[in-house]
């Protein structure tokens, strides 16, 4: 009996998962890892937490299942994207602390590209917006920053690497040195149409063509890792950016499937299939996952504040004590009396773009109860993502009529039924609320044979629950009128 291991390197904490061939969690090990914040707006991870936690979850997981690493048919990584890294080619030691995704220090030199007048090109090659948020700028940094380092990198001593490739370098001692095309086409310099690193970006952003990793399907062989970490080898056959991996543990893999994930933020994904969509809502382009061939092309759009206001909710407002009492609240009323709770505590992302734009609460009266104000914010949550599916629906000209829905805010019923409600399709809520690291071990597991297909996949999913919408047309547009109004309201400009 062989299993599947799944690793999540994620933005807050490291997880393993081992997986059966029945698609059964046997196990799971998880750790929580420090943030670090030099200043205000950066974000930075110490690469040995990454490993240090990598590596026992791991350990951890093989115990808690009475297994070694023996047992293990394959193992696929799934990973935080854009977060970069750049170390010693010769001693695997990092230059400096990896740079994470939400880390604003480069967002100068990004509003500098954009007046230049760079957005177009870098965005018919990569599918992005020229931001801080890519691998691109961060790698520039390090460069100009970090004392030495532009003279390493063009003597050949330096590597880059988005977290697989670091945590594959290092599992590997240096004997892989590689990524996916999922994570590469998060990094500002992969072209998404001819599937190569590009050379006209590299001299844009000055980084030497030696750093860079090769690029496979994220279903590979990728190699093994070393005996010395969990005391024999074990292969690694995915390889996945978190976003991309629930989008297929969603076994979204037709052109139009969609899935949302309510975490903190919002992540929203079309598979597109062949057609890479050029977006006029400021969605973005990306790669997905696939098992060797060309991978598919995915519309990506995301909410900054989702389960956040939630958090919001119970810290600051202090007005339910657990992020479950939402949901009681929010059913202890009929409606939100007309009360709506814009969360755009950091403005405002796709359609709208309104940097400016920040919370608000309209529609309150001597009679609004706490009751009401907590509905309306969940609502917000749901009202946010109906936004970007119309975007969506928009650019990619296609009509969604069943939402894949995951992430921690996905447990709540009041929320799921009023998203079907407010988009008029079904919401379908996977048994296995995993999807991220399901992803992983799927691609891992039909890549080195342990599964067939995905079809033998499909029979092994549990039940999943489906939210059908109940709401009159009427009442449906009534609400998105009052919502578009109170957007307004939250608006500067
Ligand atoms: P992330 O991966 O971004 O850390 P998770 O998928 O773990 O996020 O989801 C955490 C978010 O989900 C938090 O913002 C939390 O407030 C929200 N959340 C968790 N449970 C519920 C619930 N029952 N109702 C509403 N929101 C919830």
């Amino acid at each position: 009996m062989k299993y599947i291991l799944a690793l999540d390197q994620g933005t807050t904490s490291t997880r393993a998962i081992v997986f059966a061939k029945s698609g059964e969690i046997i196990s799971s090990a998880q750790q929580e890892f420090r943030q670090i914040y030099p200043k205000a707006g950066w974000v930075e991870h110490s690469p040995q937490d990454i490993m240090g936690s990598t590596v026992a979850v791991i350990s951890e997981a093989l115990v808690r299942a009475n297994l070694t690493a023996a047992d293990i048919a394959a193992m696929g990584i799934t990973n935080q994207r854009e977060t970069t890294l750049v170390w010693d080619k010769k001693t695997g030691k990092p230059v400096c602390n990896a740079i994470v995704w939400q880390c604003r220090r480069t967002a100068d030199f990004c509003e500098r590209l954009k007046r230049e007048g760079f957005s177009e090109k870098i965005y018919n090659k990569t599918g992005l917006v020229p931001d801080a948020y890519f691998s691109a700028t961060k790698i520039k940094w390090i460069l100009d920053n970090v004392e030495g380092a532009r003279e390493r990198a063009e003597r050949g001593e330096l590597l880059f690497g988005t977290i697989d490739t670091f945590i594959l370098w290092q599992l590997s001692k240096g004997r892989i040195f590689a990524t996916d095309y999922t994570n590469a086409s998060r990094t500002m310099l992969f072209n998404i149409h001819t599937l190569k690193w590009d050379n006209e970006l590299l001299r844009l952003f000055d980084i030497p063509s030696s750093m860079l990793p090769e690029v496979h399907p994220s279903g590979h062989i990728y190699g093994e890792t070393d005996a010395a970490f969990f005391g024999s080898p074990v292969p690694v056959c995915g390889v996945v950016g978190d976003q991309q991996s629930a989008l297929f543990g969603q076994l979204c893999t037709r052109e139009g499937d969609v899935k949302n994930t309510y975490g903190t933020g919002c992540f929203l994904l079309m598979n597109t299939g062949r057609r890479a969509v050029k977006s006029r809502n400021g969605l973005v382009t990306t790669l997905g996952a696939c098992l060797g061939g060309k991978p598919d092309y995915v519309l990506e759009g995301s909410v900054f504040v989702g389960g956040a206001v939630v958090q919001w909710l119970r810290d600051e407002l202090k007005v339910i004590s657990s992020s479950e009492e939402s949901e009681t609240q929010a059913l202890s009323v009929k409606d939100s009396g007309g009360v709506y709770v814009v969360p755009a505590f950091t403005g405002l992302g796709a359609p709208y773009w309104d940097a400016e734009a920040r919370g608000t609460i309209v529609g309150i009266t001597r009679g609004t109860s706490r009751a009401q104000i907590i509905r309306a914010a969940l609502e917000g949550i749901a009202y946010e993502v109906c936004d970007l599916v119309q975007a969506m629906e928009k650019d990619a000209e296609m009509n969604i009529t069943r939402l894949a829905v995951d992430g921690g805010a996905s447990k709540n019923e009041f929320l799921m039924q009023f998203q079907a409600d407010i988009l008029n399709c079904e919401a379908v809520r996977p048994e296995l609320a995993e999807t991220t690291a399901l992803g992983a071990a799927y691609l891992a597991g039909l890549c080195c044979g342990f599964w067939s297909s995905t079809e033998e996949i499909k029979s092994l999913s549990a039940q999943s629950k489906i939210y059908s919408p109940k709401m009159t047309e009427r009442k449906r547009l009534e609400l998105l009128d009052g919502w578009r109004k109170a957007v307004r309201q939250t608006r500067q400009n």
